[in-house]
């Protein structure tokens, strides 16, 4: 199969007139650039390679907008009172339930050009508590959900014990817990089979957060970032800083780089509230921190230090993480925002080298999301040998129709919208053209289906 895209994005910048041959398996064979069309399909689109969503929990989708109603002077209106609406959805839904809500999230996914997704997953048991039969049953609905929407996805089943520093788990969070953490090993390898039954699934490791896991087994547990990806909340609200000062008499980010060996396998989910000796502590072990900007900001979390960081040469990926916004250009600008609205300057993504922000913040998070993901890194956007995997805009979007090749990217970052996306592929084939996806229908009736018998909203 070969398609010819008006342009491409390279790390070099734009490419025009590029023929990109993919085989059965949706693999790139070969690119050409400055090819004449011959028997290609003709895209009259711009082409960026597939976004990385580097954290997400699914089931969390059916909240959104469910914690907004406050009761004035009656409710705390904080995070805490929102993870306590959150924890009565986790305990109300069933294992079909959560495949449908995550297939209907992955397509809308897609439809914004995410072509893969991390996912944080810790609703582990049945609704009293007792593990399934199938340890990664709902695990498994998670992969079967994404290769139903067709989305890349990497299951990170959590590990989670506690209820807080030094607390036991409360009756709440019995859906989530491994008693030990030899069963969560058994819970890990059960999840490193449910992967096997769909071919662009793949497995990573993640611990909830310091609060949740005692310990020598966050110590035992982050060993497996020899290997998988190793993805830890860490540093999001100012409580859990206090809370982890009062337990362990140090900071999150300063406890964990005193007693674990972090390496470039760590991706720290949040990591908002960061000294100075963290950020660079951070920088410096080349972990990546996942920033998740419309959670963030919906959450009241604060605001991550992305300049300081990154004039450390700090690597970071995006995530939805509560999926309160699913648009991936909408989260660099959050991201971006904050960072002005805080410094009163433009020009976060600006490096020593490289003014252009809307090329730097879509490279920066790609690399950085690819390595959430656990896939061998890429040196490149586009190559041979790697899943032909695109998010393309709309050539015939005016402004960006118009745009001079240096203005492409911050055309795109700063300004396109959902409508301007002409279609998303992964391995080669259209999942999402001209807005629809392809299994549009049916992953709409069941998600609402499921959403009537849970009767929440
Ligand atoms: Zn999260």
């Amino acid at each position: 199969m070969n398609y010819l895209f008006k342009a491409v994005l390279t790390e070099k910048g734009w490419q025009e007139n590029v023929r990109i041959t993919v085989d059965g398996s949706g693999t790139i064979t070969k690119i050409c650039p400055d090819a004449a069309g011959g028997n290609a399909e003709y895209i009259h689109g711009y082409a960026l390679p597939g976004f990385q969503n580097a954290h997400s929990h699914a089931f969390q989708y059916a909240m959104c907008g469910l914690a907004e109603c406050f009761s004035p002077g009656n409710t705390p209106g904080n995070f805490w009172s929102w993870r306590d609406a959150m924890y009565r959805v986790a305990l109300a839904i069933s294992p079909e339930q959560m495949e449908n809500i995550a297939a209907m999230l992955y397509a809308e996914m897609l439809k914004n050009g995410y072509t893969s997704v991390a996912e944080f997953h810790y609703v582990h048991h049945d609704v009293s508590g007792k593990p399934y039969g199938n340890l990664s049953e709902m695990g498994e609905r998670l992969v079967a959900a994404a290769e139903r929407a067709g989305i890349r996805i990497t299951l990170l089943p959590v590990f989670y014990c506690k209820g807080g520093f030094g607390k036991a788990a409360n009756i709440m969070q019995r859906r989530f817990i491994s008693a030990s953490y030899q069963d969560y090993l058994q819970l890990f390898d059960a999840s490193s089979v449910s992967v096997k039954y769909y071919r662009n699934a793949s497995i990573g490791a993640a611990a909830h957060s310091l609060r949740a896991v005692e310990e020598r087994d966050l110590i035992a547990a982050s060993l497996l970032s020899a290997v998988y990806p190793f993805h830890l909340h860490i540093s999001e609200q100012q409580q859990e800083i206090e809370d982890c000062i009062a337990y362990y008499g140090q900071r999150p980010v300063e406890w964990l780089y005193n007693h674990v060996e972090v390496n470039e396998n760590f991706h720290l989910i949040h990591a908002t509230h960061l000294n100075d000796d963290e950020v660079k502590a951070v920088a410096s072990s080349k972990a990546h921190v996942v920033l998740c900007p419309s959670t963030e900001g919906n959450l009241g979390d604060g605001r991550f230090r992305l300049k300081d960081f990154r004039n450390r040469k700090g690597r970071w990926s995006i995530g939805s993480d509560s999926q309160i916004g699913l648009g991936y250009l909408e989260e660099l600008r959050i991201l971006d925002y904050a960072q002005r609205i805080h410094s009163h300057r433009r020009d976060t993504f600006v490096t020593g080298t490289s003014g252009n922000s809307g090329f730097n913040a879509l490279e920066e998070s790609w690399f950085g999301g690819k390595k959430a993901m656990g896939t061998p890194i890429a040196d490149t956007f586009f190559e041979v040998g790697a899943p032909l995997d695109a998010v393309v805009f709309d050539a015939n979007w005016p402004l960006l129709a118009t745009a001079s090749e240096k203005n492409r990217c911050n055309t795109l970052v700063y300004s396109a919208q959902q409508r301007h996306i002409l279609g998303t592929m992964t391995d080669g084939k259209w999942v999402v053209k001209d807005g629809i996806h392809f299994s549009e229908e049916e992953i709409n009736r069941l998600f609402v289906r499921s959403l009537h018998e849970i009767n929440m909203r």
